[in-house]
């Protein structure tokens, strides 16, 4: 299986896909907004930085967010990975070629998540994570609401609502993507390793139109 680079817009469940993943193959998941939270949760002063730029929506500095993913792609003892989250520009995509190329890692495909993208923004405001075992709600949704108001069904913990999935910010990270990000899917097409994939229909479903490609 080769390893994959994610690109779908804020919200749209990469996580999700890349947790189902895991538990099914041997995946380890490479998320820049999940190394930088560890970093603002280290205390440390650079994450103070970091702590600013994304409850705000703008983009972290690259040379913070770069040498977090160099780190992390070293030391994956050949595993498998799968990137959410990078690149997030050309810029970032042109570093991250020649990172995969230095350490001999090129087979490498990206999944573009197809996402119809009217229910966004519900989707980023309403969601809340349990921090025991990471599993996700979203109170707009029926289906995916916990049984008790701000609770965990499994563990029956306090869920918490990341501090950036405010309506502001939200929509910064939304124009950013459409500015930014977007554009890289023409680079992956040129380099001839794009797939997409419909994400229009449930976490199941979109799961395994992944697993026809991966396979
Ligand atoms: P989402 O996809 O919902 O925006 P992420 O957890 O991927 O959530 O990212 C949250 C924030 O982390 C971004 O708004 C940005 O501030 C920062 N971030 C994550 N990845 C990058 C990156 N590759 N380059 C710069 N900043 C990043």
């Amino acid at each position: 299986m080769r390893n994959i680079i994610f690109i779908a817009p804020p919200a749209s469940g990469k996580g999700t896909q890349s947790e189902m993943l895991v538990d099914k193959y041997d995946y380890v998941h490479i998320s820049t907004g999940e190394l930088l939270r560890d970093e603002i949760n280290s205390g440390s002063e650079k994450g103070a930085l970091i702590q600013y730029k994304m409850n705000n929506g703008i983009l972290v500095d690259e040379e913070i967010v770069g040498s977090l993913l160099k780190n992390k792609l070293e030391g994956l003892n050949n595993k498998r990975f799968i990137l959410d989250g990078y690149p997030r520009s050309i810029e970032q995509a042109n570093f991250l070629k020649e990172l995969l190329e230095e350490i001999n890692l090129c087979d490498v495909i990206c999944i573009y998540l197809d996402t119809d993208e009217k229910s966004l923004m519900n989707r980023a405001l309403g969601r809340y994570n349990c921090p025991i075992c990471g599993r996700g709600y979203n109170v707009y949704e029926e289906t995916e609401k916990p049984l008790h108001e701000g609770m965990c069904d499994d563990c029956d913990v306090p869920l918490i609502h990341r501090e950036d999935d405010n309506e502001e910010s939200f929509i910064k990270r939304f124009n950013t993507y459409k500015e930014l990000t977007e554009p890289i899917l023409d680079f992956y097409q040129k380099n001839g390793i794009l797939y997409k994939v419909n994400n229009g229909g449930t976490p199941e479903e979109t799961f395994q139109n992944i697993e026809s490609v991966i396979k």
